[in-house]
């Protein structure tokens, strides 16, 4: 009987599987032309200086503007894009993309452009034997410094084992810095920050949208541990996803110094992310 009535619920669900497998496939192979066809673009979210107010640097996260959809979620291509693999040319794209317009910053603005830009990397890429070379490659093309790129990668695709390590240890040795996303979110271990050569841990927005919620007190430590631990390790803080002046405040109270979200800026086109960018980056003067 067990049997029979796992066989029924198979036969119920297999429809809906299937159709998701299909939509899964034509939204690949629409990806795959995506790139040939020039339909992605870079926005650029602005990370500010809780304390002083002025953009510390910006993340770039891609945007696909399909003909027929419109602009797609990377929230439902990205997950795609790593399961057929596609997320490797794509990556690249986006690295190579993002330097380049840093670079190109640099050449118009100077002192008043941002010093980096933080690049999201799936676990993907990670694993692909070339990208310690890759990232080097487009830092020399470019122009850039290792100083000038932060990579941002999960604490799921950190421990995927010895290659991933030993490509993060390089990329650390080049001098890239490295970023936790989502922290707090996924298989933390303590041991994973002293294990990996990580400088930078970004608080995960799910903890952001519980700090001011009186009921909320586990939200509110997780938030406050995770600055007290990125202090002590001598680690950046980067709280994401701040949507209100008193989440924004709350956070620079609890020791975050950096943060980023809709209360001070969207993910912005790069012209409207230039504009902002010259009008708060502090200038570097000399000493
Ligand atoms: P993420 O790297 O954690 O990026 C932060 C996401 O939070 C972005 O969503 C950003 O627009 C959103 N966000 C920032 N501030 C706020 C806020 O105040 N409120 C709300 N509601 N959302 C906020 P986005 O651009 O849709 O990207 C989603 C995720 O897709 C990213 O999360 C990242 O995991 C992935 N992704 C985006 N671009 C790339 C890429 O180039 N490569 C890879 N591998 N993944 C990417
Ligand atoms: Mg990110
Ligand atoms: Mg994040
Ligand atoms: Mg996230």
């Amino acid at each position: 009987a067990a049997k029979a009535s796992g066989k029924a619920s198979w036969a119920r669900f297999e429809p809906r599987m299937h159709s998701e497998v299909v939509n899964h496939a034509r939204l690949g192979s629409e990806l795959h032309n995506a790139i040939i066809r020039h339909e992605l673009e870079l926005a650029y979210q602005p990370v500010f200086d809780l304390v002083t107010g002025l953009m510390a640097g910006a993340e770039a996260l891609v945007r696909w503007r399909h003909p027929v959809r419109g602009l797609v979620s990377p929230a439902d291509f990205i997950p795609v894009a790593e399961r057929s693999g596609l997320i490797v040319p794509l990556g690249s794209w986006v690295l190579r993309e993002a330097c380049e317009q840093l670079a190109k910053w640099h050449a118009e603005y100077g002192a008043a452009a941002i010093r980096s830009i933080n690049v999201n990397v799936a676990a993907r890429q990670l694993r692909e034997s070339g990208f310690v070379d890759e990232v080097a490659a487009v830092l020399s093309d470019t122009g850039l410094i290792p100083a000038n790129l932060v990579l941002e990668v999960t604490e799921s695709s950190v421990l995927d084992g010895r290659q991933v390590r030993d490509t993060l240890q390089a990329l650390h040795e080049l001098g890239v810095r490295l970023a936790l996303d989502d922290f707090g979110t996924g298989q933390s271990s303590l041991s994973l920050l002293r294990a990996f050569p990580v400088d930078v841990l970004k608080l995960d927005k799910s903890f952001v949208d519980g700090i001011c919620d009186g009921e909320d007190r586990g939200r509110l430590a997780v938030a406050a541990a995770v600055a007290q631990l990125a202090e002590y390790l001598d680690l950046y803080a980067v709280a994401e996803g701040i949507e209100t002046a008193a989440q924004a405040e709350r956070l620079r109270e609890m020791g975050y110094r950096l943060g980023q979200g809709y209360f001070m800026a969207k993910p912005l086109p790069p012209a409207e992310m230039a504009e902002l960018m010259i009008r708060t980056v502090l200038p570097v003067t000399a000493a």
